[in-house]
């Protein structure tokens, strides 16, 4: 699949539009969907084992839900999009193709307000839904040649090695790509187009995209060396800031409130920055001098905080005073839950688990939690009884893939456990991985004659797919 984007690097001449920068709806003419979706999960592969991938579902939930309400009203091709953290405190976000947009926590807490984050997440979203990574890999293919081959040789390398060394390099290398992908001006007008399509339609205030950009654009000019890796990849010019400025000018003004899981995020975001005294101290004084925007944010800064230095009565005596149930959010919930399991109170996080998910039944982290409590309470079968539920509801979640595999193991189900891990792996990307897998699995003997034809059938079509992707 690489070597096929390779390929077209070579033979596909610069696609001019006339009418730029309106570039207007783009046929799939790069990659077909399948090609774009194995790119996407391989990159993804590497993504997750870079140790400044943010493995914290709750901020992934929330960026993710933040993403997909802009991508709900793009009226571009739609597809499937992922969008993950990465633990750096530049200000960044980038799009990589398969639709994987990462935003750096340094933007998290750099933003003002949820617009402002929304207006990056949009601009990144419509480079992607108008192909134009693919179309600069097309356009650029003298210069940029070297380097694209060095990220598929990586990658391959990688695929055909699973262990997580390999990968890491891969994805540094992918990062360091990434970096290099300056978009041409035109392409940044029409991403400014759209996503400030997406910010009004999904609600949002359109003020937040001049505003978090001008900003940037000062903090670059006078003191801020964190700010330019966005700006060197998105070229501002004063000619965009102008444009955003019309257009919002042009906008009937109303006052957007940000959500409480934004204040919620980046408060647990500062929480898990400096030593955990540091943090304690400093959530302490946010709260009792008054620096918040949201009291109930600043306070579960401070039970974050607080669980890191294990003052687990504090904490207790923090939660009482935030809101519960829908009144508040689910991460509260969660965070309630992890006080008890955390205080080593296993029924109390149990109670507050069943409790949290059974308020927000469609919120992964507080099953991911309530699974992870049942599991180290050692009621197995309960566990899989919710994990066959969420499993149902979401095939493609590879944190509840190896929820699954423990579940398994603890009931002595040797297949089904291998098999479970298998499925993790190929959706984190890793299908040499799966099959190996897949493979234990099998030779385990241990399931139904349904099972064992089942786990076969599958691992024949991931042989299939491995080939493939070799081949090309
Ligand atoms: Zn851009």
């Amino acid at each position: 699949m690489l070597r096929t984007l390779l390929a077209f690097t070579l033979a596909i001449q610069p696609v001019v539009a006339a009418d730029l920068p309106d570039l207007g709806e783009v046929s799939r003419q790069y990659f077909s969907d399948q090609e774009e979706q194995a790119m996407g999960r391989a990159i993804m592969r590497d993504v997750y084992a870079d140790p400044r991938y943010l493995d914290d579902p709750e901020i992934e939930s929330y960026l993710n839900q933040l993403g997909y309400k802009l991508v709900s009203v793009s009226t571009r091709n739609q597809r499937e999009f992922t969008f993950f953290v990465v633990d750096d405190p530049s200000i960044n976000a980038f799009a990589m193709p398969g639709g994987n947009i990462g935003v750096h926590t340094g933007l998290l807490l750099a933003a003002q307000s949820e617009s402002e984050l929304a207006s990056v997440v949009a601009h990144e979203i419509s480079h992607v839904t108008q192909d134009h990574i693919a179309r600069m890999v097309a356009a650029q293919s003298q210069s940029y040649w070297p380097t694209m081959a060095a990220l598929a040789l990586a990658l391959l390398a990688a695929r055909s090695n699973p262990n997580v060394a390999s990968a890491a390099i891969a994805s540094s290398q992918a990062y360091s790509i990434q970096s290099q992908l300056n978009y041409s001006r035109d392409y940044e007008r029409e991403a400014d187009r759209l996503g400030y399509d997406m910010l009004t339609r999904a609600g949002f205030d359109p003020r937040g995209m001049s505003g978090f950009f001008n900003r940037l654009q000062r903090a670059s000019r006078f003191y801020d060396s964190s700010a330019p890796a966005y700006l060197r990849t998105h070229p501002l010019t004063s000619d965009r800031i102008s444009d955003m400025e019309a257009r919002s000018d042009a906008a009937p003004y109303h006052q957007v409130e940000d959500s409480l899981d934004f204040q919620l995020v980046r408060a647990r975001l500062r929480a898990r920055q400096d030593s955990p005294q540091d943090a304690v101290v400093a959530a302490r004084n946010t709260l009792k001098e008054k620096r918040y925007s949201s009291e109930t944010a600043a306070r579960y800064g401070l039970v974050s905080a607080l669980l890191r230095t294990r003052q687990f009565r504090e904490a207790e005596a923090e939660l009482q005073k935030l809101p519960s149930g829908k009144s508040g959010s689910p991460m509260i919930q969660q965070l309630a839950a992890q006080t008890a399991l955390a205080a080593g109170n296993q029924a109390l996080a149990l109670q507050r688990y069943q409790s949290g998910s059974s308020t927000y039944p469609g919120y992964r982290p507080l099953q991911y939690g309530y699974i992870g409590a049942l599991l180290s309470a050692r009621r197995s079968n309960d566990a899989l009884a919710q994990l066959d539920r969420q499993l149902s509801l979401y095939p493609l979640d590879r944190r509840l893939w190896r929820f699954a595999a423990q579940a398994h193991a603890q009931l002595g189900h040797r297949l089904l456990s291998h098999r479970a891990q298998a499925e993790a792996a190929a959706l984190s990307g890793n299908l040499m991985a799966a099959i190996e897998q897949i493979t234990l699995g099998i030779k385990a003997g241990d399931g139904s004659f349904y099972e064992m034809s089942a786990a076969e059938a599958r691992r024949r079509e991931w042989q299939a797919l491995e080939k493939a992707q070799r081949k090309e």
